[in-house]
Order: C-alpha cells, then structure tokens, then sequence
C-alpha cells in the first residue's frame, strides 16, 4: 500500500509541475505579433524552441518547422527548458 501512496504523490507532483508554466505563461506573455518557434516533426518530440540551434532540436532525426508559437501550444507543444 505504501508504494501505492507514493506513486500517487510523484503523480501529482509532475502534473502540478509541468502545469506551472502554462499558467504564468497565458498572463505574461501576451505579444499581440505572433512569435516563431522551432518544432520537430516527430511524434516524440513534444517540445518546441526559440532558438533554432537549440541543443534539444540538435537531437531531432526528423525535419524542423517553424510555426508561430500559439500553433506549437495548440497541438500540444511545450516550451523546451534549454532555450527558455
Ligand atoms: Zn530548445
């Protein structure tokens, strides 16, 4: 029963702590001029970036889009925590 508590808690912990930049995100970046970010076109890759030389799009085998960065959130992308 233990690891059952325990597996609940690093659950919730991960959701409250990827959910936490969506959240400043929305109120502090309102830039009417969409803004342009890189993506790779992999169904793993679930990150997108600011920098088109990012080391996390350095790892992408597939090709790399650029799309404004409202698209990127729309089809689920995440800001990626070494360009941002
Ligand atoms: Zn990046």
């Amino acid at each position: 029963m233990k690891t059952v508590k325990i597996l609940l808690a690093l659950v919730l912990f991960f959701t409250i702590s990827t959910a936490q930049p969506f959240k400043t995100e929305k109120y502090s970046l309102q830039s009417p001029s969409a803004s342009y970010v890189y993506i790779c076109v992999s169904r793993t890759s679930h990150a997108y970036h600011r920098n088109r030389y990012c080391r996390g799009l350095g790892r992408c085998k597939h090709s790399i889009k650029r799309i404004p960065e409202s698209e990127a959130i729309q089809r689920g992308y995440r800001r990626c925590r070494i360009c941002y």
